[in-house]
C-alpha cells in the first residue's frame, strides 16, 4: 500500500471551476511532493460518506467549499483555534492515528496577500468591512492579530454585522453596523466581503469611504478590474486588488499543513492571473 501517491481533493457543488487542482498541482511540481489533487462533486447529505471513500482510497486531505463547510466541521475531530473561532473549515487533514483535523485558512490568506504580496500596512489602520457571511467570519481573527486601529463591519443585514462584531470583540475594536449607518468616514483599507460582485453588483455604500491614499480589496476575482474596484477607483481609492492573491495563499497554507513544507506562491499567481 505503502507505493501508493497521496491523494488531496477539493469536495464542493458545484466544483468544476475551482482553480484548486491546478494550484496544488503547480505547488507539488515546485516542492517535488508526490500527490495528486482533484475536484470531486460531492452529492449534498452524501458528503460524509464522500470523504470516507476518499480516505479509504489513500485521501490524505481535503479542502472543502460551499455547501459542505458545515458538514466539515462536524466531521473533524479535532479543531484548530482558529477554526474554532471562524466556525468552519476549509481544511481537513487526515493524522496518523485516522483521525480528522480541521483548520480554516481564509484569514492568514488574506493577511499574507495585504502583507506580503501588497505591501499593505494593517498596524494602525482603520478597515471597513462590507458583508458579514461566512468569509468574513473567516477573515476577522487574523485581521485583528495584526492590531488594526479599527474594524466596522457592514453589512445589509444590519443584525449580522452587530453580531459578529460581538463575536470578536474581545480581540481588538471591533464594531458593527447597515450599510446606510456610515455617513462622511473614510477608511484606510476597505474589504469587500459580500458576494455581489459574483451578480455585477455593487453594495450600497457612499463613496466618502474612500480617502486619497485607501486601499480597497475585492474578496473575488476575475479576469478584469471587478465592478467594485472600477467603483473604488472611480471614487478615489488610491490602490485596488482582487482576491486572486488570497485564494493562492489559503491553498498554500492548506498545502503546508498537509505536507509541511510552504511552497513559493509568486509565480503560482502570475500564472493564474495569465490564465484567467
Ligand atoms: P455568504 O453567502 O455567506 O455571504 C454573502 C454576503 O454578501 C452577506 O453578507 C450578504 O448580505 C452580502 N450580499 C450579497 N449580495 C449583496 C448585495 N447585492 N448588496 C450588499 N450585500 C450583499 O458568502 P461568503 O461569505 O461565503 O462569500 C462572500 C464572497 O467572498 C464571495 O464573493 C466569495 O467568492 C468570496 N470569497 C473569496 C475567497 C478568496 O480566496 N478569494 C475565499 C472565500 C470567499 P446579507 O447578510 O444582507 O444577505
Amino acid at each position: 500500500m505503502s507505493d501508493l501517491i497521496d491523494r488531496y481533493a477539493v469536495f464542493g457543488n458545484p466544483i468544476k471551476h475551482s482553480k484548486s487542482p491546478q494550484i496544488h498541482t503547480l505547488f507539488a511540481e515546485q516542492t517535488n511532493q508526490s500527490l495528486t489533487y482533484s475536484a470531486v462533486h460531492a452529492e449534498v447529505g452524501q458528503f460524509e460518506q464522500a470523504v470516507k471513500n476518499f480516505i479509504k482510497d489513500n485521501g490524505k486531505g481535503l479542502n472543502i467549499t460551499v455547501p459542505f463547510k458545515e458538514d466539515a466541521w462536524k466531521l473533524a475531530t479535532r479543531h484548530s483555534d482558529r477554526s474554532k473561532r471562524a466556525g468552519a473549515v476549509n481544511t481537513l487533514k487526515l493524522e496518523q492515528d485516522g483521525s480528522l483535523y480541521g483548520d480554516t485558512t481564509d484569514g492568514v490568506g488574506l493577511v499574507r496577500d495585504l502583507m506580503h504580496n501588497h505591501h499593505i500596512e494593517i498596524s494602525n489602520k482603520t478597515i471597513l468591512i462590507i458583508g458579514a457571511g461566512g468569509a468574513v467570519r473567516g477573515i476577522i481573527e487574523a485581521l485583528l492579530a495584526q492590531h488594526p486601529a479599527s474594524i466596522l463591519i457592514s453589512n445589509r443585514t444590519k443584525q449580522k454585522a452587530v453580531q459578529l462584531a460581538k463575536d470578536f470583540s474581545d480581540l481588538g475594536t471591533i464594531d458593527g453596523c447597515g450599510l446606510d449607518d456610515i455617513s462622511n468616514n473614510s477608511f484606510d483599507l476597505i474589504i469587500n466581503g459580500t458576494s455581489a460582485s459574483l451578480q455585477g453588483e455593487l453594495p450600497a455604500l457612499p463613496g466618502s469611504i474612500f480617502a486619497d491614499h485607501s486601499c480597497s480589496y475585492d474578496m473575488m476575482y476575475a479576469a478584469q478590474a471587478t465592478v467594485f474596484m472600477q467603483w473604488s477607483l472611480d471614487n478615489g481609492a488610491e490602490q485596488v486588488f482582487d482576491g486572486l492573491g488570497m485564494l493562492v495563499e489559503q491553498a498554500a497554507e492548506s498545502f503546508y499543513i498537509w505536507r509541511g513544507v510552504r511552497p513559493e506562491t509568486s509565480p503560482v499567481i502570475k500564472h493564474l492571473r495569465e490564465t484567467l
